[in-house]
């Protein structure tokens, strides 16, 4: 019997992350012939491929979120990009080349590193919250709002992402309760006009939720206890759905330890440019970006990574 060895493939330009970020810095990669590998992660496309309609994406009106993913993807492929569906659970970049180490036993070795993880779902941290979770909490009404047809339900927060929730849930529920911990939402004002109008939304302002109240036989939510920040009055809003959309936290986990970060795990990049603390390592996305985190602000930095990633590996071939 032979011994198991790990395959090791080289490659100049290793991608991590599927999302717009990842694809748009595949696609200026391939361009300059740099024959980059992509690493597409659990969530191949990123974040739009949970949500519906987007609706700020230039040249589009309205294009689905999956369907625009869909595109990248493809247009990722078509000029050369080689996209492997795969996750990197460690990287080395104590020297040159790179190295990561994947949950399918490869080893990516690379001249110069993309990082294009974005961000994900945060959670209030409630131990009613942890218990339900896949039992009526969840931080996806795209992906979980089918099951609450003629049901109520309550969303949290007060971005953008807890008002399309909450609209997206008005398909299904037949009440959608929002509740936010303070008297004013952050969210894009011709989404809060579209949420203000819709009858089937209640808006619970200044709570904050206290804990989520379930049954164990079967398991699953009966409502939320929410307080108010200033008088501390409890108020039980009754829901067999509790959607969390509290906003992302960067997933920031592979380097968190070996790069710089600031404001809660973000990756620090030089000003105007997508360089880390270590040369030849780029990053863009969501994954540095804690004020714009957007589709086209991911994408454009995408484009700077691959162009700056192009002029270091030119640089250090010519050493
Ligand atoms: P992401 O889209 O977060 O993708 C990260 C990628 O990294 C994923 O493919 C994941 O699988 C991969 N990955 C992570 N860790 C690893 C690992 N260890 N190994 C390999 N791969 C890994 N923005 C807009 O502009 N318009 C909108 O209408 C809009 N709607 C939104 C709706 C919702 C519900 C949400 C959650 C976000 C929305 N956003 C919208 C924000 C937008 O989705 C993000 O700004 C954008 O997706 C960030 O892109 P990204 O490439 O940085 O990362
Ligand atoms: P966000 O903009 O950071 O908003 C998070 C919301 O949750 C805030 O209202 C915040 O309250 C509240 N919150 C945070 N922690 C909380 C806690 N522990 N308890 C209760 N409430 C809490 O996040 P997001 O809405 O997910 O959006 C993330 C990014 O994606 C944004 O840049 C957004 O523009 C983008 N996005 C864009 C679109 C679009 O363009 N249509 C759609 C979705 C997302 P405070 O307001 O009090 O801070």
């Amino acid at each position: 019997m032979g011994v198991m060895m790990s395959e090791t493939r080289h490659t100049k330009l290793l991608i991590i992350g599927s999302g717009p970020a990842g694809y748009t810095a595949a696609v200026y990669g391939s361009r300059a012939m740099l024959e980059p590998i992509l690493i597409q992660g659990i969530q191949p496309g990123g974040q739009l491929t949970i949500t519906t309609e987007v609706e700020n994406w230039p040249g589009e009106v309205e294009i689905q979120g999956p369907d625009l993913m869909v595109n990248m993807e493809k247009h990722a492929r078509a000029v050369g990009t080689e996209i492997v569906a795969d996750y990197i659970n460690r990287l080395d970049l104590s020297e040159r080349p790179f190295k990561a180490y994947s949950d399918s036993g490869v080893i990516y070795s690379c001249d110069a590193l993309i990082l294009a993880t974005g961000a994900q779902a945060k959670w209030l941290g409630l131990p009613s919250e942890e218990k339900f979770k896949g039992f009526g909490v969840s931080a996806c009404a795209t992906c979980d709002g089918f099951f609450y047809r003629g049901q109520e339900v309550v969303v949290v927060g007060g971005g953008n992402t807890a008002v399309e929730e909450a609209l997206f849930l008005t398909n299904f529920a037949s009440k959608v309760t929002l509740i936010h911990r303070r008297d004013s939402l952050r969210s894009e004002k011709i989404l809060q006009d579209r949420l203000f109008k819709n009858p089937k939304v209640e808006i619970l302002w200044n709570h904050a939720i206290e804990e989520v109240v379930g049954g164990d036989n079967p398991t699953g939510v009966e409502g939320v206890r929410a307080k108010h920040v200033e008088t501390g009055e409890i108020t039980e809003v009754p829901c067999k759905g509790f959607f969390v959309a509290i906003g992302h936290a960067p997933a920031s986990e592979l380097v968190k330890d070996i790069l710089e970060t600031h404001n809660g795990g973000y990756v620090v990049t030089k000003p105007d440019s997508t360089e880390t603390s270590i040369p030849g390592v780029f990053a863009a996305g969501d994954l540095t970006d804690h004020k714009y985190r957007q589709a086209v602000t991911s994408a454009g930095m995408g484009c700077m990574a691959a162009l700056e990633a192009e002029r270091f590996i030119a640089a250090t071939e010519a050493e």
